[in-house]
């Protein structure tokens, strides 16, 4: 293959600059490499008069100790988020599982932040070797022995080492790489709302389990918060089809009372689905992400899964171009898939798990669950363990 002079040449292209391609673009040009980040659409700026986003993740203790290392989680926090302290699980309101910081000696379990604040807090990071190409799309990709070659929709060409796929669930470039996929969609869907709360901010995060399907509340900055509401897909779009006072109207009476009085802001519903990539790389293309994976959102798991990717990704292209070998050798890429693909599935099966028990009316399966959450409710040892997972330590 001939490579015209008009090539721009970098170490690695990131293509999609959303959470976890960002943080992978940040910390590969922290060590010295020379990045190209190709993406869609910027952040939106900062307004601190503007109402939260809709789109919203709780992030746990791992990621945000990465995000922090990374610098971008102290320009997040001059901007907004929410911190908890407790989480808890139930199915009745009066029997509640409580998992607290304190029982793990920390100051919090996680924070929920808005998805477009933390990819702006990344990309203000971004030094002079992250080069961005924004707006743009990937038109074409080639590999050689050598070089992986995109094609952007402006005529740009980028030749390097390695393209990390980081563009989602959808990802253009898992499909131009030729990578399959396995997966479903769920019965259910998630209605997902902004509401003003009668409480001051709150230091907890909560899921009822309802044999419809969970109803989540996460706390926002004063007196907001995000409310997740999971149920049979025509149920949500029935749902999503009011207006904000028949919304309020519903939602107080199918969640439990510790919402309090509230009142809907803004609404959107989300489809889920499960995708898991056969393979994290082809080549000279590998996968992070929601691109290499789509879990369901009833633990908040999928972008902390994210950044566990991109933590060990970058760790190895790091590592390996310090010792000046190649960055896109099949060796290391084979390396990290055999480190994060069990792991990511693991949590799939576990919150699949969860799905299945959860949503089944079946009266033994509901005493059995009953009593798996009493027997964690009574036991301190367990409840540490949970809690300890929940904030993503080993
Ligand atoms: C309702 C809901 C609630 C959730 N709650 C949580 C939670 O509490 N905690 C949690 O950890 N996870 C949660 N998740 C999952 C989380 O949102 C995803 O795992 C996360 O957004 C994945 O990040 P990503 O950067 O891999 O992909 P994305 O966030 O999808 O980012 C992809 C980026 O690529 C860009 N892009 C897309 N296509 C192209 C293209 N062709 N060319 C260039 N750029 C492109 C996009 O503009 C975007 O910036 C939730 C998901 C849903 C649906």
């Amino acid at each position: 293959m001939t490579i015209d002079n008009t090539v721009q040449q970098f170490d690695v292209s990131v293509v999609g600059g959303g959470m976890v391609g960002a943080a992978i673009a940040l910390a590969l040009s922290q060590a010295g490499l020379r990045v190209a980040l190709v993406e869609q659409q910027a952040p939106a700026e900062f307004n601190a008069a503007s109402a939260p986003e809709l789109r919203v993740s709780s992030i746990n203790l791992a990621s945000e100790a990465w995000l922090r290392h990374l610098g971008a989680w102290q320009a997040l926090e001059q901007m907004r988020l929410c911190p908890y302290q407790r989480l808890q699980a139930f199915e009745q309101p009066h029997s509640i599982v409580t998992f607290a910081a304190k029982d793990i000696k920390r100051s919090h379990l996680g924070h929920i932040v808005e998805n477009n604040l933390l990819k702006l807090a990344l990309w203000q990071q971004f030094a002079a070797n992250v080069t961005q190409f924004c707006p743009a799309l990937v038109t074409k990709l080639q590999q050689t022995a050598s070089e992986a070659i995109i094609t952007l929709n402006n005529g740009e060409v980028l030749s390097s080492s390695l393209v990390i796929a980081a563009d989602g669930g959808n990802s253009q470039l898992r499909q131009l790489a030729g990578i399959g996929t396995n997966g479903w969609q769920y019965q259910q869907s998630c209605l997902v709302a902004l509401v003003n709360t009668a409480y001051q901010q709150q230091d907890v995060t909560w899921q009822q389990f309802t044999s419809t399907g969970p109803k989540a509340f996460l706390p926002l900055p004063g007196k907001q918060a995000s409310i997740v509401w999971y149920d049979a897909a025509p149920r949500i779009k029935q749902l999503a089809a009011l207006n904000r006072s028949q919304l309020t109207q519903e939602l107080l009476k199918a969640f439990p009372e510790q919402l309090g009085q509230v009142e809907v802001v803004a609404s959107s519903w989300f489809p889920l689905a499960r995708m898991d990539a056969n393979q994290y790389y082809a080549g000279r293309v590998v996968l992070a992400g929601d691109a290499a994976h789509t879990i369901n959102p009833l633990a908040g798991q999928g972008v902390n899964l994210g950044f566990a990717d991109a933590k060990q990704l970058t760790a190895l292209i790091v590592s390996a171009w310090q010792n000046k070998t190649d960055i896109g050798a099949a060796k290391l890429l084979l390396t990290y898939q055999r480190k994060r693909k069990p792991a990511n599935l693991l949590m799939m099966t576990a919150m699949d798990g969860f799905y299945q028990a959860f949503g089944n009316t079946l009266a033994p399966i509901r005493k059995l669950r009953q009593l798996a959450l009493s027997v964690v409710s009574r036991n301190r040892l367990l409840k540490t363990l949970v809690a300890r997972y929940a904030v993503g330590s080993d």
